[in-house]
């Protein structure tokens, strides 16, 4: 299903088939601080609708993930990444999804501190 999303000052809007049946809730140091309950889709279901010069990237350890978050309000809406078939995936911080119910979603743990 197609959802829309975005930060929360509003420059960043975006659009992404994803199916919001499950999030997962990772354990990794940026993760931890976060907060974030994380939704995977392939690039190509994903749009930008505004913001992209509002985007500031963030990196660390192995500089694979692209940690993309909003200059003005500081909300992060998504990743990017290279998943580990070669496809171009985004993770979609699922709490930036307009009109999510978190208490739907079936939490998975993620043990990306072990990572
Ligand atoms: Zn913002």
């Amino acid at each position: 299903m197609k959802h829309k999303g975005g930060c929360h000052c509003g420059k960043v809007r975006y659009e992404v088939e994803i199916n919001l049946d499950k999030a997962l809730s990772c354990n990794c140091s940026v993760c931890e601080k976060r907060g974030s309950l994380l939704g995977f889709a392939p690039e190509i279901n994903f749009t930008l609708v505004s913001g992209e010069k509002d985007l500031q990237d963030y990196q660390f350890n192995k500089k694979v993930i692209h940690h993309l978050f909003c200059k003005n309000c500081g909300i992060l809406p998504f990743g990017k990444a290279i998943g580990p078939d070669g496809t171009k995936m985004v993770a979609i911080n699922l709490r930036t999804i307009d009109g999510v119910d978190l208490k739907k979603l079936a939490i998975q743990e993620h043990d990306g501190r072990k990572i």
